[in-house]
């Protein structure tokens, strides 16, 4: 077996796409069942609930999440409202905990699918195993790391795979917690057309504002399903309260996606999957001009300490010039670059001038 012949039998057993919500970690049995209970009340289109119950936090000494009593509270959830159930593993221990709780979907976090050793330990300790195994993307976009981390699972006779696009850490600071990469998901969307692919709205946002549009995209661009994390009293989540949404938020959420017509796979999809990617760029376009321009400010600043002149020809000749060589190098017009250059120049001048007036 590899990764190519893999089927994904599995998800057709449940509707599509394909919803898991829950909070983020598992606090007590009344915020699992209380949450439990309004998820079936607002919305009947979501069969698994998850809860983390082993949480890996940035930082020592946070809450490291409640480990296996919380277990038990699942099990309520699953014999009080059937849902199926998803927690999150991150070595062999909490596998063997997991699967003796039968807990039904599996999902390795973030920082775990970087680490090889992690991934094949997990994978040697799932050996032969049923269960769904969900793998989030590595925190660094890294395909063949994400790849790899599939291909261990698989070495041990894993089979029913899927994957979450939870978006990817920068160290600058961005409109989200972690950026999602439409293109690196897509990729791996086309090598393996075969693996169902979620997304997590919930982690690459960080808070509440974004989630509809981002799990609306990957919808838009042929995603199995979206994985979110809700809450019964989401500001007084013990993790991730930012972005965490009540029960009844996400049931509005939900009412309010867009469903791709199946039928009509070729020109539409291709379009919004072009036109995705062009909106990421954009993204990341104004990102780096902000970048840029928040370093002309700094020097701007130390310019105006030094008594130095704003304007250094002898600059601004290296920066056309070393923009003409790359420009060549791209394969874009020389006047395009140009313009645009001038363009990012005169801004920078423009903020720099005002510094000296204040
Ligand atoms: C989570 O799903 O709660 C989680 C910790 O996610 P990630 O691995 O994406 O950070
Ligand atoms: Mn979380």
């Amino acid at each position: 077996m590899n990764l190519q012949s893999l089927d994904n039998t599995w998800i057709k057993q449940f509707p599509q796409p394909l919803y898991i919500a829950g909070p983020c970690s598992a606090e007590s049995e009344n915020q699992m069942l209380e949450t439990a209970a309004r998820l079936k009340k607002s919305s009947n289109q979501i069969p698994v609930f998850r809860a983390g119950i082993w949480k890996p936090r940035t930082k020592p000494n946070g809450f490291e999440g409640v480990g296996v009593i919380g277990l038990s509270w699942l099990k309520k959830v699953k014999e009080e409202f059937g849902f199926l159930t998803a927690t999150e593993v991150a070595n062999a221990h909490h596998v063997e905990a997991a699967l003796k709780a039968d807990v039904d979907i599996l999902w390795i976090g973030a920082r775990s699918t970087v680490n090889p050793f992690t991934i094949q330990e997990i994978a040697e300790s799932l050996q032969g195993s049923e269960k769904i195994i969900l793998v989030k993307n590595p925190v660094n976009p890294d395909l063949a790391l994400w790849v790899g981390a599939l291909e261990r699972l698989v070495g041990q006779g894993i089979h029913h795979l899927g994957v979450i696009h939870r978006g990817f850490s920068s160290y600058q600071k961005s409109q989200y917690r972690n950026n999602p990469n439409w293109q690196l998901a897509l990729d791996f969307k086309q090598q393996f057309p075969n693996i169902p692919i979620l997304v997590d709205p919930s982690h690459i946002c960080g808070n509440r504002e974004n989630l509809q549009d981002i799990a609306q995209i990957a919808l838009n661009v042929g995603y199995h399903g979206v994985m979110i994390e809700s809450h019964c009293d989401p500001d007084k989540a013990w993790s991730d309260a930012k972005q965490q949404i009540n029960p009844e938020t996400l049931g509005t959420l939900l009412a309010n996606l867009k469903l791709r017509k199946s039928n009509i796979l070729g020109f539409e999809e291709e379009m919004e999957r072009h036109r995705t990617l062009i909106s990421d760029l954009d993204f990341q376009l104004i990102e780096i001009l902000a970048q840029r321009m928040k370093i002309s400010e700094k020097i701007g600043r130390l310019k105006q300490e030094n008594n130095v002149m704003i304007f250094q020809p002898e600059r601004w000749k290296f920066i056309q010039e070393y923009a003409q060589e790359k420009a060549q190098e791209t394969g874009m017009t020389s006047n395009f670059i140009e313009k645009i250059f001038k363009s990012i120049h005169e801004e920078s001048i423009e903020i720099q001038n005002q510094i000296m007036k204040d």
